[in-house]
């Protein structure tokens, strides 16, 4: 039988029917661990009891108005999510590209407003920020581009991790910097700490908006509820998206200062966007983060598992690395490895390989102990396994 839904995805051959904290189970009872959460989606890990209770209890009271009317969740969500990350306040979507969409957007508003023409964002090498056209064009990967031509103009593209690439940028109608604070789907490249307030310093100096994309690296899962917190700094806009409903579709932009001044009425908008089913999600969701202090725990586990894996790589040479910030690893092999992902799914392990050669690990940040050294010992043993001569 045909499938009818398009091919856009190639899918591994399972289908799952339960998830419970850090498991899964398919329809033939079979268990996984999950080291991907949905693409780092379920930081909570699945049915989170205070997430299920907050869905519940909304969707028999009330699912959508639409933003014709004041919605009190999507009020308190934006109050929460601001005063957490120190901005003034928010635009709320659907998705990861969505938000990024309403970034660029703003950037492009606000560069018009200070008479610039042909506003242009600088963007980076290896980046990924989605799917729709503008971001498509601001992401750094031909791959996700081809065949999607003309591109959106207004972006200049640099080496990522390299601040002073930023700086020695010479054109009038720059006015902002986007970039993640660890590249994700690029391959968990994680800049030298100082990068961030480097690009903070060059943005005052210049009058850009340091623009960040937190859609991976936020709530809570490199060690901080947001990554940029762990650089003193703040950024003028902020894109969250994936783990802000821990599986329900919400995307937001965060703006601060004269940024958060520029999307006025007409100018943006979302039917979906901060109904009062997404913000409940979100609410439980950023309640949960705190009370049960996971970005505390992301950094710790993120550390032993780290730990655990280099000293399972001690003596293979093939294994060129092993990083993390939190819970967002990557173990980079000196060879592609995408064949890694349905060996681990066989021995019921839910891993990533992104860029080839780059295993990717964003386990839930509710992972106990003994599930944090099991998933080390997995993907140990597949991996020295795969790297055998014998397999050369
Ligand atoms: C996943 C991701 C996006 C896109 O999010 P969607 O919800 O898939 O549109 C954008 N930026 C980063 C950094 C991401 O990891």
């Amino acid at each position: 039988m045909t499938s009818h839904v398009m091919p856009t995805y190639a899918r591994l051959p399972v289908s799952f029917e339960r998830g419970e904290g850090a498991w899964l189970w398919d329809a033939e009872g079979k268990r996984y661990l999950d080291a991907l959460c949905g693409i780092s989606v379920c930081n909570l890990g699945h049915a989170h009891p205070a997430v299920t209770a907050a869905i519940v209890t909304q969707a028999g009271r009330l699912l959508h108005t639409s933003n014709l009317y004041r919605v009190a969740n999507q009020e308190a969500l934006a109050d929460a999510l601001s005063a957490a990350a120190g901005m003034d306040n928010v635009f709320f979507c659907n998705s990861g590209a969505e938000a990024n969409e309403a970034a660029i957007k703003l950037a492009r508003k606000h560069g018009h407003a200070k008479g610039v023409d042909k506003p242009a964002i600088v963007v980076m090498e290896g980046s990924f920020h989605g799917r729709t056209l503008a971001t498509l064009s601001a992401t750094g990967n031909r791959k996700i581009q081809e065949g999607f031509e003309p591109l959106v103009e207004g972006f200049v593209r640099v080496p990522y991790g390299d601040a002073e690439a930023v700086a020695a940028v010479d054109d009038s109608d720059v006015v902002a910097v986007l970039v993640e604070p660890v590249q994700g789907e690029g391959g968990v490249r994680i800049p030298a700490l100082g990068y961030l307030k480097r690009l903070r310093e060059i943005c005052d100096q210049r009058g850009w908006l340091l623009v960040l994309d937190e859609v991976q690296t936020g709530m809570g899962r490199t060690g901080a509820l947001f990554a940029f917190q762990q650089e003193g700094i703040v950024p003028d806009v902020l894109t969250l998206a994936k783990a802000l409903g821990n599986g329900v579709p919400i995307g937001a932009c965060l703006a601060r200062g004269a940024a958060a001044l520029v999307l006025t009425a007409g100018k943006h908008g979302s039917t979906f966007g901060g109904n009062p089913l997404a913000c409940a999600a979100g609410l439980a969701v950023l309640d949960t983060l705190r009370e049960e202090r996971l970005p505390e725990r992301a950094r710790l586990l993120g550390a032993s598992i780290a730990d655990n894996l280099r000293a399972a790589f001690a003596g293979n040479p093939h294994v060129v690395e092993v990083r993390h910030l939190g819970l967002m690893i990557g173990v980079q092999l000196d060879r592609p490895c995408g064949a890694l992902v349905a060996l681990a799914l066989e021995q019921g392990l839910l891993i990533n390989v992104t860029s080839d050669t780059t295993i990717r690990l964003l386990p839930p940040l509710i992972l106990s102990d003994e599930d944090a050294v099991r998933l080390a010992g997995l993907v140990g043993s597949l991996v020295n396994a795969y790297t055998q001569p014998n397999n050369l």
